[in-house]
């Protein structure tokens, strides 16, 4: 009975030993060679997320600690009534989030509306009229531009000495928010 590659099931070439083929080692070999990559740009990911927190936490104690001011800002979006099709609809503005942001002194500069813009196909059922202009079925593209289906708002958390302990929790939060924002997603395997 001739040899097959445990990988492939393929019958092994002349002259090699198994248990797998060495077209099914070479694929093995690639897959792991591109984790290893991936797994040391996740590493490298990592350690300029931590960086760039570190760094903009010394900026904010810098300042702090000479008695200034800082500030962090972030998005919260909430949701308006807005009904439209593909578009989750919203039961209302949720204020559950200001009110805690609020409360940690989060202050709101300001809001931005967020707009649903696209076009939707239609085609008609009846083709009657589209076969006598020679076509298949009539098709309409419908567009929609400018309808607020929720705003985004910017709020403004000013850190002093007064604040900086006991909000540090968020505040590194927040500033690895950021970093992920700049460096976008964190490589996957
Ligand atoms: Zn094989």
């Amino acid at each position: 009975m001739a040899q097959v590659c445990d990988q492939c099931r393929s019958k092994l070439p002349r002259g090699e030993a198994g248990p797998i083929c060495s077209s099914c080692r070479a694929k093995i070999a690639a897959a792991e060679q591109r984790e290893a990559g991936v797994i040391a740009a996740q590493a490298k990911y990592d350690e300029e997320l931590a960086a760039y927190s570190a760094n903009a936490l010394a900026t904010i104690d810098a300042a702090v600690g000479a008695g200034g001011t800082s500030f962090l800002y972030r998005t919260v979006h909430l949701d308006v009534d807005s009904l439209m099709e593909e578009q989750r609809p919203s039961s209302g503005m949720d204020l559950f989030d200001l009110n805690h942001s609020g409360a940690l002194g989060w202050e709101v500069v300001a809001s931005i509306p967020r707009t649903y813009s696209g076009s939707q196909t239609y085609v008609a059922k009846n083709k009657v009229t589209a076969t006598s202009f020679g076509g298949g079925s009539t098709v309409q593209r419908v567009s929609l531009s400018g309808n607020v289906v929720g705003t985004y708002v910017l709020m403004k958390l000013a850190i002093t000495s007064m604040n900086r302990a006991p909000l540090d929790e968020w505040i590194r939060r927040i500033l690895a928010d950021s970093a992920k924002e700049r460096l976008g997603a964190r490589p996957a395997l």
